[in-house]
């Protein structure tokens, strides 16, 4: 399969006929990671049943998709699975065969499949549409062109701001979205009264000029930097500069350099041209991409006691190369200021940590944490804290990572089970949702 260049992009869409379109930047938490399967799991994903077809792109994942494959292998006899996206849209498929009626497809869908997902799609009769899980766990917004001509969905308000649309609403939980000619039609399918947002989107996944209801993504993560100091205050007394890890770590330094007063050094510099996320990295191009891609100005950190802010601690083998490096610059202490509490489970709706085994937190307190990665304290920010600067309630997120409890029952039946296992010494094959079978949990995902 050809890649396509960021350059003949326009070239691309000059040569696509048609009135609707979609596109996914896709992340992978299903499926096999080597290059070919991510390249065969690229989305949109169509399917065709009888005289029916379906284009969707799906943000999210899909907790129960190993029992569900089961089930549509039985009914689709061709069926291909590669990643959960194909569960997504043929199970959709299926419904709109079965009852005609989109609103009734998406409403089954959202009863059978556990997880999250945030989904567009285009039917057959170019009609385009957008639905989102019942708890509305990623995000998902609607807006226009200022012509009015155009209608679009985006995962977050960012690329509307960057094409000059204007965002028009968050989709609700639960709710379907058809976009025609006339506007946008609202229809509520599910109302459910636990709703349950990524709080981790707040803290590393989301863009910081992205807004949630309202307010930038930048001025939260600053919150999370205030609340830090005012939990940390023998630390602050004990430091002499702030430094980030470029980029995840800048916004919440801004916070704790303005509540404490402690200088921000632009210490720690990103290189340019190596651009990768390092966390969706593989494992074995995460090292050496790290490496290459954050240097320390040694003058700038020589003999003094640093705070690093950094997002979030997954495995911890990032935040350790950094100490290192900043170590051997050297640093005398380096206390972490860490926005994301103590990650302790795995993620089963679209953040790509799907085992006990390679999370550092689930297994260590944070004193231990600190030893293990070298360094002098790490320093999590509360889970009340956080909440509080989203402006959520604790009811309105998922924080199913940071405290165990899944919003979803099979998720949650899911962690359970292999927690224990794990606990007792089982060793995780891979993501549990693909490796595991555990029987079916209750299916009202509305709970
Ligand atoms: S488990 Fe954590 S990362 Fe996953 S959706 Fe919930 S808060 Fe987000």
């Amino acid at each position: 399969m050809p890649k396509l260049l960021t350059s003949n992009i326009q070239e691309w869409l000059k040569r696509l006929p048609g009135h609707a379109g979609l596109g996914n930047v896709r992340y992978t938490t299903s499926g096999k990671s080597d290059e070919t399967s991510i390249i065969q799991g690229t989305q949109p994903v169509t399917a065709s049943l009888n005289k029916l077809k379906l284009a969707i792109s799906f943000n999210g994942n899909i907790a129960n998709a190993m029992l569900l494959r089961k089930e549509l292998e039985q009914s689709f006899p061709g069926f291909s699975y590669n990643c959960d996206s194909d569960i997504v849209c043929q199970k959709l498929l299926l419904e709109l065969d079965k009852s005609g009626n989109l609103a009734e497809a998406v409403a089954a869908c959202m009863h059978s499949l556990d997880g999250a997902f945030s989904v567009a799609g285009i039917t057959a009769e170019g009609e385009l549409f957008a639905f989102k899980d019942p708890h509305g766990i990623k995000p998902l917004c609607a807006g226009h062109s200022p012509d009015g001509a155009t209608y679009a969905f985006s995962s977050e308000t960012v690329s509307l701001d960057m094409n000059g649309f204007i965002r028009d609403f968050e989709l609700a939980p639960g709710e379907l979205v058809k976009a025609s000619k006339d506007g946008f039609e609202r229809i509520q399918l599910i109302k459910n009264p636990r709703k349950a947002f990524c709080a981790f989107e707040y803290a590393y996944f989301a863009r910081p000029d992205s807004r949630f209801d309202g307010k930038y993504v930048y001025e939260i993560r600053e919150d999370f930097g205030r609340n830090l100091v005012r939990e940390y205050p023998e630390i602050v007394k004990d430091a002499d500069v702030i430094l980030s890890v470029p980029e995840t770590g800048d916004d919440s330094a801004m916070g704790v350099h303005e509540a404490s007063g402690l200088r921000w050094e632009r210490a720690s510099r990103r290189h340019r041209y190596v651009t990768e996320r390092a966390f969706i990295l593989l494992n074995n191009e995460r090292f050496s991409t790290i490496d290459r891609k954050v240097n320390i100005l040694g003058s700038k950190v020589k003999g003094k006691r640093v705070i690093v802010t950094e997002d979030s601690i997954v495995r911890g083998d990032t935040t350790k190369i950094i100490i290192e490096k900043l170590r051997r610059a050297g640093a005398s202490k380096v206390y972490m200021f860490v926005t994301f509490p103590r990650i302790i489970g795995p993620c089963f709706y679209g953040i790509d940590m799907a085992t006990y085994g390679q999370l550092i937190g689930s297994k260590h307190k944070p004193e231990e944490i600190a030893k293990i990665i070298g360094a002098d304290a790490v320093c999590y920010q509360s889970i009340e804290g956080l909440v509080r600067a989203t402006g959520h309630s604790r009811g309105e997120l998922c924080l199913a990572c940071v405290t165990g409890e899944y919003p979803t029952p099979y998720a949650q039946k899911l962690a359970d089970e292999m927690k224990g296992k794990f606990l007792k010494g089982y060793e995780e094959k891979g993501r549990l949702y693909e490796t595991c079978e555990i029987s079916s949990a209750h299916s009202d995902k509305t709970n």
